[in-house]
């Protein structure tokens, strides 16, 4: 039986941090960082985090704002609105949130964010200083679970790591931190053959694949620490019924939101695993905290 790996408390430890920073330099220096998230259309799972982060900037006494554009805004608009933040003294950090509604390519839209101020480090510029391990602003979940595994004392220099998915915003950047950390990477995806066997074989296995509940204890070699990256909105009981039997939280939820966040490794990987991270409470934690240190960096970054 392992070890449930809960985010919040390195995630407060890194408020805290960030908290004092923030602090000293309005002592010192009369300004506070500043965060503007540009959220597109009215996606439910966006808003809700969107809000989060809000709350978040508040709690540390960052300066935030929300500007929420229509879901038919063209991609002039955008980016329009982009180069006046690009151009605002006052914002040191931007965020965008992903998804975008069709009509909008994200990849010209984060590619027009003036790359000191992309918080959320998905840049081709700030990829790029990833790729090559120099300084730069990170993605805020692979940096969260880099640096959750490291708090567990389990060494990623030197093993064998696995990653399922390769999305930009988590599997790639996060195979580019295990390997700058030393460890040796295998990237999976849908096209992986044998994918239960590969993941066996690893000593740290990270799910990052959006597939509620696939990933078993088959996945998974005895003693692995296994971080579950996935949080999906379930509303069909009968899965949920089928992951965490009759669980009164997840019921009520399925009552009162009509939907339970359900991540990518079902709970019985505990048994196996030496560690695993609950979803939620595990990674999306520090997703925020870190992009409220990495809003801190920017400010340091582009005003010294
Ligand atoms: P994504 O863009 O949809 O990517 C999913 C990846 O998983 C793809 O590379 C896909 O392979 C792979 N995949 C899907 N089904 C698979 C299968 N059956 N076998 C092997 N690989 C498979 O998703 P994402 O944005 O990376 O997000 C992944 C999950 O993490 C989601 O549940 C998301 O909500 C969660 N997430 C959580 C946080 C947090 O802060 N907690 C932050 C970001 C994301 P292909 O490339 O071949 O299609």
């Amino acid at each position: 039986m392992g070890t449930w790996l809960e985010g919040k408390p390195l995630a407060d430890k890194i408020r805290e941090e960030v908290a004092r920073d923030i602090a000293r330099v309005k002592q010192a220096r009369g300004t506070v960082p500043g965060l503007v998230a540009v959220i597109v259309g009215d996606n439910p799972a966006s808003q809700s985090y969107v809000r989060m982060k809000e709350k978040a900037c508040q709690a540390l006494g960052l300066w935030s704002e929300v500007q929420r554009l229509p879901a038919a805004t063209t991609m002039a608009e955008l980016k329009a609105r982009i180069d006046e933040l690009n151009a605002a003294d006052h914002v040191d950090g931007i965020l965008i949130q992903l998804p975008l509604p069709g009509q909008l390519n994200s990849h010209e839209v984060i590619s027009r964010l003036r790359p000191d101020k992309d918080v959320d480090g998905f840049h081709p510029y700030s990829l790029g200083l990833l790729m090559e391990n120099r300084p730069g602003l990170r993605p805020c979940t692979p940096t969260g679970i880099v640096e959750l595994i490291k708090s567990t004392g389990v060494k990623i220099e030197g093993s064998d790591v696995v990653v399922i998915g390769r999305s930009m915003i988590v599997g790639k950047p996060l195979a580019a931190m295990i390997t700058n950390e030393n460890g040796t990477v295998t990237i999976c995806h849908s096209k992986t053959r044998d994918l239960a066997q590969v993941a066996a074989r690893a000593d740290i296995l990270i799910a990052a694949m959006g597939k509620p509940g696939f990933v078993g204890p088959e996945f998974v070699k005895e003693g692995a620490l296994v971080v579950d990256v996935g949080s999906n909105a379930v509303s069909d009981p009968e899965v949920v019924r089928a992951l965490f039997g009759a669980d009164p939280k997840r019921e009520k939820d399925l009552q009162e939101k009509g939907y339970t966040w359900v991540g990518d490794v079902r709970p019985g990987v505990i048994e196996k695993a030496g560690w695993l991270t609950p979803s939620p409470g595990g990674v999306g934690p520090l997703t925020i905290a870190f992009l409220m240190k990495s809003t801190f960096d920017a400010y340091r970054l582009r005003r010294g």
